[in-house]
């Protein structure tokens, strides 16, 4: 037990959030909420998650048991929270039940085809408000703790309860994803009037989701320093930069963690060949195992730079595309996993026609496959226009696959270029372009590939990279600070 259990002891933290991994993931948030409340729970914390009752989860829970009924609402013949248990996890979960409204086929946001649910807002509304009936019910949690958009109406709605509640937080994720509503729409979500006000969930005319919870949290966090910065600002703010400058003090950044269980090279079942610090050579028994499987040259010496990302525009990706002549040039390879925007996915495809041997693609989502790319991959490259924290640069870091980024968010709070210092002993663990995405990324790859020809230099990157320390107990301090703090002004 960590020396600050005692004053944690009884902290309850109910964790409101859609996505978990890896039941349910559509990106970084999931992974974060796998692994947070088991690190709180660490520190003598007692948080449990929050999540809408979707086919994911009901079909992997066991134990469940009806603890509250709350009755018809949002069109829902039905609201309940059901407790449960998840597989292999001592988190304890409640699912919001509300069959009409989440127990649909596609992930949580959209149908089987790729298209948006159109009572997104009535759902997402129904959840806020059941998360905050369900703070009131029989186990009360000190703080609830909201998690993106989806869970934005939380903090609304509990500043809705007259009298003593618990305190809120609010995190954001990626500001880009607001959750909006349109005027006609914000009856529908349920809130006393009074709360569609330019002093509350009013944006535009409609509603916003995102807002919504940045306005009523009692406290604000994000998964980077930096990024809390960028948000404050225009370039970075969506919209939102006006309010969330007002509440610059209650904005905090703390970045993401890597579960060391799920994430470690020396013993990751799903590498052809584990290795560690001490055995870094075997890394490339990873690297021929992926070349031969995509049809690249094998090729031992050739740089083999990998991507695995969501194929968006905040991705950089069409950046990345743009220097493909250039690492092919260079006898570099690369290997892309992802899926996303169809021209980009197209653009990508025609790549691995024109240089076969070079550069390969899978095209979908492979949590498998990524793994193997971390292990056998030289160098991730992720020059994202905007990165709130970033996984792939941190994974990249534990599995020594060197990250070449663009800095901003995560990336710049994470990635220490490999020459900020001209002289040995190398401080760097990987490289920096020296603008936004698609300023230098051409040189800031040439300096990589120099680097990766330089083997006792590039040695020592590696070296550098695997033992940053970026655990969740780190993380987990600081949110269980904050946690105490909020209770501490709450009583
Ligand atoms: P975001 O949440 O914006 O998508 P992050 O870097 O925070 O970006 O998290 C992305 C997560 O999703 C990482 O765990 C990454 O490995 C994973 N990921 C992204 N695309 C794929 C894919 N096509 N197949 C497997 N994993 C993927």
């Amino acid at each position: 037990m960590p020396s600050d259990s005692g004053q944690d002891a009884g902290l309850r933290v109910a964790y409101a959030v859609v996505e978990v991994y890896p039941y349910l993931k559509t990106g970084g948030l999931a992974d974060v909420s796998a692994a947070l409340p088991p690190a709180l729970r660490k520190q003598g914390i007692d948080a449990r998650l929050v999540v809408p009752d979707l086919p994911a989860f009901s079909g992997v829970v066991s134990h469940r048991e009806r603890v509250q009924i709350l009755g018809p609402a949002f069109g829902a013949s039905e609201v309940a929270v059901a407790r449960a248990r998840l597989p292999d996890s001592d988190v304890p979960i409640y699912l919001i039940e509300a069959a009409e409204l989440f127990d649909r086929p596609g992930n949580p946001y959209v149908d089987e085809n790729g298209i948006e649910y159109a009572d997104n807002h009535r759902r997402f509304a129904l959840f806020g408000w059941a998360v905050a009936r369900f703070a009131d019910g029989d186990w009360r949690p000190d703080i609830v703790h909201a998690h993106d958009w989806h869970a934005g109406l939380v903090p609304a709605w509990l500043a809705s309860i007259p009298g003593p509640r618990p305190a809120s937080i609010f995190t954001i994720h990626n500001l880009a994803y607001q959750g909006l509503v349109p005027a006609a729409q914000v009856p529908e979500l349920g809130l006393p009037s009074r709360f569609h006000d330019v002093d509350g969930i009013e944006y535009h005319g409609g509603a916003s989701f995102m807002k919504a919870g940045i306005y009523f949290a009692d406290a604000l966090t994000t998964v980077s320093p930096t990024y809390a910065q960028e948000i404050q600002s225009t370039t970075g703010g969506m919209g939102l930069e006006g309010l969330l400058s007002s509440r610059s003090s209650d904005l905090i950044g703390i970045l993401n963690g890597v579960d060391p269980e799920l994430w470690n090279p020396a013993t990751d079942r799903l590498l052809e060949v584990n290795y560690d610090a001490n055995r870094l050579h075997l890394k490339a028994q990873n690297k021929v195992v992926l070349q031969s499987q995509f049809g690249l040259r094998a090729d031992l010496n050739a740089p083999l730079c990998i991507a695995i990302s969501r194929l968006i525009e905040q991705k950089g990706i069409d950046v990345l595309l743009d220097v493909v002549p250039d690492i092919v040039d260079a006898g570099a390879q690369l290997l892309v996993l992802g899926s996303g925007d169809q021209r980009l996915e197209a653009r990508l495809t025609r790549c691995t026609e024109d240089y076969p041997g070079q550069v390969a693609a899978y095209i979908g989502y492979d949590d498998g496959l990524s793994h193997q790319m971390f292990g056998g991959g030289d160098l991730i490259i992720v020059p994202s226009r905007f990165e709130p924290c970033g996984l792939t640069q941190l994974y990249g870091l534990r599995y020594a696959t060197l990250p070449i980024v663009t800095p901003v968010g995560g990336l710049a709070d994470t990635v220490v270029d490999a020459d900020q210092t001209t002289t040995p002993p190398e401080s760097g663990n990987g490289f920096v372009t020296r603008g936004p995405a698609g300023t230098d990324l051409r040189s800031t790859l040439t300096r990589a590939f120099d680097r990766y020809h330089d083997a006792t230099r590039y040695h020592q990157l590696q070296q550098n990279a695997m033992s940053a320390d970026f655990s969740w107990t780190r993380a987990a301090e600081q949110y269980a600070e904050l946690y105490r703090r909020l209770r501490r002004e709450s009583i």
